[in-house]
């Protein structure tokens, strides 16, 4: 097939170009592969083994896809995942022709892939590449503007799923609103694995969540959800009085969270694990144990499972660190909706000796509307002793939202909106004292653009 070798070929030249130029080609070639070879996804499958696994949802894709290629890299497998986040059609396209591509101008086959995918895209993807499994990590309201309502989110994936009769499908149980995606599917039992917590203990962490909680009602009755045990936002032990609830756990688990480190019990098919993952909080020890699921579903010992939670480090800016010359350290987090943002937030509530960015813009891919930032915990940054800076389009909306928060006024500082979000890094690095920390916040675009320059700013203030 002439035209899909030329296709990948041609990808990865452009790639190259653009990263000689200092662009990261994440989703640019993938567009040009559509124009060369059109069905490109549904041919690349000749050379992709198995398993095939689509991670998706709206909190902790690229976090849970990480971990699981590293569980599959760690058992030796060659693995294609879109690890940059890319995940509508052209990043994942362009991720796929990258991985098949041999440096002696071939094609190479691969053992499997872990494809990050947006939930209104899904659907796109499995219509022409066949998945084994599909994983599904929450639903939350996100990027209104976008997409409306978690409704047509929860739509297109059950779309998605139907196009892939022999999927199965990795649930996290302890999110009701993807019950309903058990309901409308009316599979057999066995199609679905699912996944959650029957206990969390806090350690040194922020005990209570005061993440936005969105009422969610029963999928069979249409009553409000009722809890035994409500963990975040509407994550927890549910059920209904018409005797609808929490589905049996598959893989259950008990977490304890700790400022710096997970360890997670798990429990999956009367036998139990142990495992440690250098990430910290609660939605993070959820995308561990997603991957977890994942992983032991499709028969990774878990030996390997362990290695792979030890060593991963998060890519792009998530929760990403870097050791500074001053001492300190900077952290970068990214936050892009409600409840992403105050689970953030709750585990940086009680931090000493840092300042603060808050960058938020409001370009396409960040979402349009930031009234998002009012529903967010903001307030748990009323005691910040420090200063907080703020950059990015809306850096204005941004410090208001702070005011509005109980932050002490004389503490925020405010970077004008058309200022570069890296810039500001680089300020902000210049005024911190010795051993000094910063903490950066940031939507997607300004990530972007950290991460295009990350490299010059460890050149300049990264310690060796
Ligand atoms: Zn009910």
């Amino acid at each position: 097939m002439p035209k899909f070798l030329e296709a990948v070929k041609l990808s990865n030249k452009v790639s190259m170009a653009l990263k000689f130029f200092n662009f990261e080609a994440t989703s640019f070639p993938g567009k040009i592969v559509q124009k060369v070879c059109p069905d490109f996804l549904s041919k690349c499958s000749e050379y992709i083994n198995h398993p095939r696994f689509a991670v998706t949802g709206t909190n902790g894709k690229t976090t849970t896809s990480g971990i699981l290629s590293e569980i599959l890299d760690k058992k030796g497998l060659k693995i294609i995942s879109n690890k940059l986040g890319a995940n509508m059609p052209n990043g994942i396209i362009t991720a796929l022709a990258k991985g098949l591509y041999k440096k002696n101008g071939t094609i190479q086959n691969v053992d499997g892939v872990v494809l990050e995918c947006d939930e209104a895209y899904f659907s796109a993807i499995s219509n022409k590449f066949v998945f084994d499994y599909i994983l599904i990590t929450n639903l939350f309201r996100d990027q209104l503007d976008r997409y409306g309502e978690m409704d047509i989110a929860r739509r297109k994936i059950i779309k998605g799923i139907e196009l892939n009769p022999d999927i199965k499908i990795i649930l996290n149980a302890d999110d009701p609103s993807l019950s309903e995606i058990t309901e409308k599917l009316n599979y057999n039992d066995d199609k679905f694995i699912y996944f959650g917590f029957n206990n969390i203990e806090y350690i040194d962490y922020e005990k209570n969540s005061n993440s936005p909680k969105e009422t969610i009602d029963c999928p069979k009755c249409g009553e409000n959800i009722l809890y035994n045990k409500r963990y975040y936002a509407q994550l927890g032990s549910w059920y209904c009085a018409c005797g609808n609830q929490r589905k049996m756990l598959d893989v259950a688990a008990n977490a304890f969270i700790y400022p710096d480190k997970s360890i997670l019990d798990v429990t999956y098919k009367n036998k139990k694990y142990s495992f440690i993952t250098k990430l910290s909080g609660l939605y993070n020890a959820y995308n561990a144990l997603g991957a977890i699921a994942a992983a032991l579903l499709a028969g990774v010992e878990p030996n390997f499972i362990e290695d792979a939670m030890r060593s991963y480090s998060p890519v792009f800016g998530r929760h990403q660190k870097v050791k500074l010359n001053n001492g300190g350290v900077m952290t970068i987090h990214l936050i892009k909706n409600p409840v992403g943002a105050s689970e953030v937030l709750r585990g940086l509530k009680n931090l000493k000796n840092s300042r603060m960015l808050i960058a938020i813009n409001d370009n396409y891919a960040d979402g349009r509307d930031v009234s998002w930032l009012w529903d967010a915990d903001f307030e748990s940054l009323s005691d910040f002793s420090n200063v907080i800076y703020t950059t990015g389009i809306r850096s204005y909306d941004m410090s208001l939202r702070l005011k509005y928060a109980n932050v002490n006024p004389v503490l925020i500082e405010t970077f004008d909106s058309t200022d570069k979000v890296s810039l500001s890094i680089e300020a902000c690095i210049n005024e911190l004292n010795e051993n000094e920390n910063l903490v950066v916040l940031t939507t997607y675009t300004g990530l972007l653009e950290i991460n295009k320059n990350l490299g010059k700013i460890i050149k300049k203030y990264g310690a060796e």
